[in-house]
């Protein structure tokens, strides 16, 4: 997700620039302004409150400005991200932010203050007027609105400047440059944000080989669990001579074994472009864990494929695999084989389920040759991708 707060006095342009962002960037546009001014139009009761405050150039009561904001983006919980204009207003508004963002598991990515002086800003306004409709658009109101914005908004800059997420760009330049400025920030932050899938597959359905040839292609880190525990029990490592048994049983390994080998690994790999997940979360418990894994690196997952194969074929070639050298100690039997099916079917259904009402998972027709279902698979992560940039 991309959420980004346009920040600047009335008539810096905040509008203008939002029209290419949200176009460019597939981002949901929330501007406080232009819902009050809906609300006023089909006096409703928001409406009506409003009306009046809007009308003398004063704010809103942060208790309409949360719920507007709180319904419109609960509403909208799978977009892309959200651009804010107008919002947060105030210093109040702006934790309002952060506790929505929280329970959104994601967070603002930058403020961007486009700076404008206050007689540029009347100026502006007081042309606007000629044409907007906008009854706040006259001098006297104007000047409140800036009156207002100085008391009670510009205190806000000094919440994102100690968070470090406060760029200021000059308002003073053409449409055009203020535009190509604000492109490159985005660019910046894009960079700066991973883009991680897990990919589902019952055993034998390929998720691993193409998990593994996905992350080389796309340049993303590869963490599956099943080489990590291998590695532990080549070390014979303590936790290596647990995991030895726990195979034989056809048991699944202890989330907190799990949990720190996955850590460690996410912590180890810097300057990554993202994450694909394979043999992970396996449980319910684990999809909670990798949320919160995620989330401690202000992150969350952005894509969920699921490969699909019929039954008889996974058997058909777990048992072919188990005759050959590629032969995993949890597959050397068909009881094993069965095992390990019947633990996916009952414990890892239940995830991608979750994960299907919560963020929707992409099903992807696991039969065929290998670079047919890695093509397939490909062309999920590039639009994946695509609607990212
Ligand atoms: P705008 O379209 O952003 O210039 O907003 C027009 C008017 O709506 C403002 O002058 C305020 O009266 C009101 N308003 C818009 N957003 C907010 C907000 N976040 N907090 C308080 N009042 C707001």
């Amino acid at each position: 997700m991309l959420n980004i707060a346009l920040f600047g006095p009335p008539g810096a342009g905040k509008g203008t620039q939002s029209e290419f962002l949200i176009k460019k960037y597939n981002l949901f546009y929330i501007s406080t302004g232009d819902i009050l001014r809906k609300e006023i139009s089909e006096k409703t009761k928001l409406g009506l409150e409003a009306q009046s405050i809007i009308a003398s150039g004063g704010l809103v009561s942060d208790e309409i400005i949360v719920q507007i904001i709180e319904k419109t983006i609960t509403d909208n919980p799978d977009s892309n991200g959200f651009l804010f204009d107008g919002f947060p207003r105030t210093y109040i508004q702006a934790y309002i932010l952060e506790g929505l963002m929280i329970k959104l598991h994601t967070k603002l990515n930058c403020l961007i203050s486009l700076d404008v002086p206050v007689e540029e800003s009347v100026k502006r306004l007081l042309h606007r007027g000629k044409t907007s409709g906008r009854s706040d658009d006259n001098e006297t109101v104007i000047r409140n609105r800036l009156k207002e914005y100085n008391e009670k908004t510009l205190p806000v800059l000094q919440f994102y400047k100690d968070k470090g997420i406060m760029i200021e760009v000059e308002g003073m330049q053409t449409i055009e440059k203020v535009n190509i400025e604000i492109t490159n920030i985005i660019k910046e932050e894009l960079s700066k944000s991973l883009f991680n899938v897990v990919v589902f597959g019952y055993p034998g359905s390929g998720r691993g080989s193409q998990g593994k040839a996905l992350a080389k292609k796309f340049g993303l880190e590869y963490v599956a669990t099943g080489p990590m525990l291998e590695h532990e029990i080549e070390e014979n490592s303590e936790i290596g001579k647990k995991i030895t048994e726990l195979y034989e049983n056809g048991q699944l390994v202890p989330d907190d074994i799990v949990v720190r080998l996955i850590e460690k690994k996410i912590e180890k790999s810097k300057n990554v472009k993202g994450f694909i997940f394979k043999g992970f979360p396996r449980t319910l418990v684990q999809s909670y864990i990798l949320d919160g894994l995620l989330q401690k690196h202000g992150s969350s997952i952005s894509m969920i494929l699921e490969i699909e194969v019929p039954t008889l074929e996974l058997i058909s070639r777990l048992d072919a695999r188990s005759k050959t050298d590629n032969c995993m100690p949890y597959d050397n039997s068909t009881s094993k084989i069965v095992k390990r099916l019947q633990e996916h079917e009952k414990k890892t259904v239940p995830v991608i389920e979750k994960y299907n009402q919560l963020h929707g998972v992409k099903i992807i027709d696991g039969m065929g040759k290998f670079d047919d279902v890695f093509e397939r698979l490909s062309a999920e992560i590039e639009n994946g991708l695509k609607s990212m940039r």
